[in-house]
């Protein structure tokens, strides 16, 4: 029908933020009917980090229902069948094309309203795609993108039509770097390409991405740095045949996977809402400008107590944690209590191949590397710590265990003096077993 709905709670998008929200709500006790969480995926929020891993598996490949949230942080999966017992509305498959705060209704694709009183905007993000910077050839079959788990499943595709074929990976990100191992994995010939003059530049210093570097090039994927996709010819049946280089070389390619970054998908709401730094400017309850509009995730720019700034993050840790933060002080409010402010330490992660890396903190200041960085060595572990003030202000560990990871979060925390770079290289991760 089309009348409108209406409900106490609205959530906007259905991926890891919501999720992680509708378990909070549950827990502050959210009566049947008030909450719908409204999403143009086809299923319950899942940990989207799989896409780029497991999910792409030659064996043993993950699938839901097994990476439904909460289950990456080690909680309960909550099944669809868990949001109908608690009265949760799933309404899947619904695009919102149009959102107006001041009368708070939001109008799908198919024309139905919904109406709320409170609303979280959890859209996150969406990829930067080639085709807006009108890459000629660009819009040719097989130059893939990954976002969505419509969009994995496509690439699931590809990689099973064009079994061991060759692959050009277009980016050297964490997708970049996640993709060409998963695709090496799979028996492709990998290309990886990027313009920088080395891999995950906003993070790696030069000696982290050497490492990386080499590793996967003995693991055999080749890496192209200092140039970027600037064409693409296509075969008559329109799928990809070449990938044309700005520095003039051609590669053949069956598949293309493109990493270039994301954009936050704030658009439904310009106009109505403050922003800043590219998202919806909120405080540290996930409140923005509007009342009775809190936005999480990827979309939210929020204050860094830690860091006495403003930020917007786009890491899965920060997207389960802001929807709890939201949904504890949307309750909070109701009932007239205060909660503290949100006060966020940086996690970031990647897993490829046999690698796995933490990141806490802030990369700034002067960076020192530790520990046994050889990619040929049988078990490389190492990290960085970065310095600035004279405080350790950011901690990275490559193949650290458990409490080990532990360790070098409580550094990025606690922000210990550091009397010289000499000495964290050669303490290495005992200075963060000390703090
Ligand atoms: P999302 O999880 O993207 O959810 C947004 C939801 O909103 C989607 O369901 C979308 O369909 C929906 N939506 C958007 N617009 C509308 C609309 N108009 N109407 C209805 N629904 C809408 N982070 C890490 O820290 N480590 C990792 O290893 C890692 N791996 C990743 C791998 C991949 C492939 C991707 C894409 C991201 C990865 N991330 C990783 C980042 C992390 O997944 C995101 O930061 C996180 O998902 C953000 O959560 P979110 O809820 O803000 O957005």
């Amino acid at each position: 029908s089309m009348a409108d709905k209406s409900f106490k709670y609205v959530i906007v998008g259905g991926g890891v933020s919501a999720g992680y929200a509708a378990r909070e709500f549950a827990k502050q006790g959210v009566q049947p009917g008030e909450l719908a969480i409204i999403s143009k995926e086809a299923v319950a929020p899942y940990e989207r980090p799989a896409l780029s891993k497991a999910y792409l598996f030659p064996e043993g490949a993950a699938r839901l229902p097994g990476f439904h949230v909460c289950v990456g942080s080690g909680g309960e999966r909550l099944l669809p069948e868990w949001y109908a017992e608690k009265g949760i509305q799933l309404i899947l498959n619904t695009e919102i094309v149009k959102a107006d705060l001041a009368s708070k209704s939001l109008t799908s694709a198919a024309g139905e309203t919904f109406k709320y009183k409170t609303l979280i905007i959890a859209t996150g993000s969406t990829v930067l795609k080639l085709t807006d910077f009108k890459v000629e050839g660009a819009d040719a079959k097989n130059i893939l993108y990954l976002r969505e788990i419509d969009d994995a499943d496509k690439l699931v595709e590809a990689i099973k039509a064009k079994k061991n074929g060759k692959a050009v990976v277009v980016g050297g990100g964490y997708i970049g770097l996640e993709l060409s191992a998963v695709l090496k994995i799979n028996n492709f010939d990998v290309k990886m390409v990027y313009p920088e003059p080395w891999c995950m530049p906003r993070l790696f210093t030069a000696d982290i991405a050497a490492f990386y570097e080499s590793y996967y090039e003995k693991k055999g994927v080749s890496i192209i740095k200092g140039t970027v996709a600037s064409g693409f010819t296509k075969h008559d049946s329109g799928e990809v045949k070449e990938v044309q280089l700005k520095d003039g070389r051609v590669l053949e390619a069956d598949i293309v996977v493109v990493g270039v970054g994301a954009r936050p998908l704030t658009n439904l709401f310009k106009g109505q809402v403050e922003e800043d730094k590219g998202g919806i400017k909120t405080d540290a309850f996930f409140k923005t400008s509007v009342p009775d509009v809190y936005a999480v995730g990827d979309v939210a720019t929020f204050p860094m107590k830690l860091y006495g700034d403003i930020r917007r993050v786009e890491h899965v840790d920060h997207s389960r944690k802001s929807a709890e933060q939201a949904v504890k002080a949307i309750f909070a409010s109701e009932q007239g209590k205060d909660i503290e402010a949100y006060d966020y330490l940086p996690y970031f992660y990647s897993r490829s191949f046999d690698l796995s890396w933490q990141f806490y903190g802030d990369n700034v200041g002067d960076a020192v590397i530790f520990g046994n960085h050889d990619p040929a060595s049988e078990k490389p572990k190492f990290g960085s710590y970065w310095i600035k003030d004279g405080k350790v202000v950011g901690a990275f560990l490559e193949g650290g265990a458990a409490e080990e990871n532990q360790a070098i979060a409580k550094v990025a925390k606690a922000q210990p003096a550091a009397s010289s770079l000499d000495i964290l290289a050669k303490e290495g991760l005992e200075f963060a077993s000390k703090i």
